[in-house]
């Protein structure tokens, strides 16, 4: 065995499916984030921040034990017994939902959760729990909430799809707030957030779902058309017949969408009173001069959805072209023990939205000031003035340890795009002064150690 082998250390890898965003990429999320935060608050919408895990069951009951992401790419968080211990409040609340066995009330610190907890695979579930939980409800009659961050899904990595990414979401939910002004409005604002990201071209597809009653409609209905068809099918649709029929529509199994794309479906499920909301949600969106599809097929493969539902189709995206999506969900936050409040929202998907808009190229963040110090005496004093004008605001930096040349420390102040050089030399020492170079004029003047930081902050302006 070669002594190269023996010292071989391990490298670790990143997790698949997840990535690093360096310093140079971090730029171009700095600049969504921050359009983003600017056009979310012109229009009426306040941040929220909850947790990235949550007890499994919240996101198993709003998403529904049938969707996708429930049943095959939640995260679960190990079930450490320190962590899952419950409190006795949350155990008495499981216990009187069913969702305890063996529950004994003389034990109940330490008793272990049987539901445990898993990453986020979406905001909505979380920002619900919350609205809940700090009974928001009792504070306005309409909260404009947005969030961003990382969401985790166990899915199959490629281009577009990753297991940890990051969204940009709206939830707009109040008692009695369904509106279809409202449902325009959000998605005005979706259509708002990407042109401001720098796209053009994507698509904007709508649909409704109906109440839950027309969802049922519309799955028997569904049922009925692709009973005798389910042969050609793929095994996933095929199982998806009985669960979650309308996730079929989504499949994008070339061979399942070509059969799919030849059925025809209208809004006939609909009651008279989903198909009036939906026409006028479409003639809302068209006031505010914005294109939408019509997709009958569009349907979102989480359970809580009622009603609207959109989604923002983007060019040049390959088979992950959904920029984003969202739409209605009146029923979710009554059924998670909530008051009969309504809420519409989407979310954005930030790799998706940098992916189309391709590479950005920043201006360069170019540093006010750099120290060059001759000498250790003169190091020592330019440590503390470096100190000194970054306390005043003014970008300043210096070799990370004395002993360096005057054309290497140059060379430094060069590269980091300085547009001054304080210089401090033994003479410079003796008489408390720095010379200051302009970098781009290469004019110098000697200033006093106490007039330096007003010096600079004038040529700065
Ligand atoms: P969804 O919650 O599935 O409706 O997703 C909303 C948006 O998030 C999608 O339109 C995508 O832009 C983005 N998204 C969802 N899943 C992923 C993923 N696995 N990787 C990257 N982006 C995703």
């Amino acid at each position: 065995m070669s002594l190269q082998f023996i010292h071989m250390i391990k490298q670790f890898s990143i997790p698949r499916g997840t990535s690093d965003i360096l310093p140079s990429t971090v730029l171009s999320w700095e600049s969504i984030e921050s359009k983003a935060k600017d056009i979310l608050k012109i229009y009426g919408y306040s941040e929220i921040r909850t947790p990235i895990y949550e007890d499994i069951n919240l996101f198993k009951r709003s998403m529904g034990q049938t969707s996708d992401v429930v049943n095959k790419q939640l995260l679960e968080v190990l079930n450490n017994p320190s962590w899952v211990a419950m409190t006795k409040k949350e155990a008495d609340e499981y216990q009187s939902q069913g969702l305890l066995k063996n529950y004994d009330p003389q034990k109940e610190m330490g008793l272990l959760s049987e539901s445990g907890y898993a990453l986020r695979p979406e905001g909505t579930a979380g920002v619900v729990r919350s609205y809940i939980e700090n009974r928001l409800d009792a504070k306005e009659t309409l909260s404009k909430l947005f969030y961003m961050g990382p969401m985790f899904r166990g899915e199959r990595p490629q281009k577009g799809r990753l297991r940890q990414f990051h969204q940009i979401g709206v939830e707009a939910i109040g008692v009695d707030s369904a509106s279809p002004y409202l449902d325009a409005e959000v998605i005005a604002l979706g259509v708002r957030l990407l042109q401001e990201f720098g796209l053009s071209g994507f698509k904007l597809k709508i649909n409704s779902l109906g109440t839950k009653e027309d969802k049922e409609n519309f799955s028997i209905i569904l049922r009925h058309i692709l009973k005798d068809k389910l042969s050609d099918f793929c095994d996933d649709c095929r199982s998806r017949y009985d669960r979650n029929v309308f996730r079929i529509l989504d499949c994008k199994n070339p061979a399942c969408k070509q059969k799919i794309d030849a059925l025809e479906f209208d809004d006939s499920h609909l009651s008279a009173e989903s198909q009036a909301y939906f026409r006028h949600v479409r003639e809302s969106v068209a006031s505010l001069s914005i294109a939408c599809e019509y997709d009958p097929k569009l349907v979102r493969g989480l359970d809580y959805y009622t009603h609207t539902v959109f989604e923002f189709v983007g060019g040049g995206l390959g088979s992950q072209d959904a920029l984003g999506a969202g739409g209605r969900y009146n029923g979710l936050v009554s059924d998670l023990g909530g008051p009969a409040a309504d809420a519409v929202g989407f979310a954005l998907g930030v790799e998706r939205v940098l992916l189309s808009v391709g590479e950005q190229t920043h201006p360069e963040k170019k540093l006010d000031a750099f120290m060059v110090a001759l000498g250790e005496t003169a190091y020592r004093r330019a440590f503390v003035i470096n100190d000194f004008v970054r306390k005043s605001n003014v970008s300043c930096d210096m070799a990370h340890r004395p002993g360096g040349s005057m054309k290497s420390q140059m060379r430094l102040a060069d590269k980091r795009g300085a547009k001054y050089v304080l210089i401090l030399g033994e003479e410079e020492e003796k008489n408390h002064s720095v010379i200051v170079k302009n970098m781009s004029t290469g004019d110098q003047e000697i200033i006093g150690w106490d007039e330096v930081v007003e010096y600079l902050r004038n040529k700065l302006k």
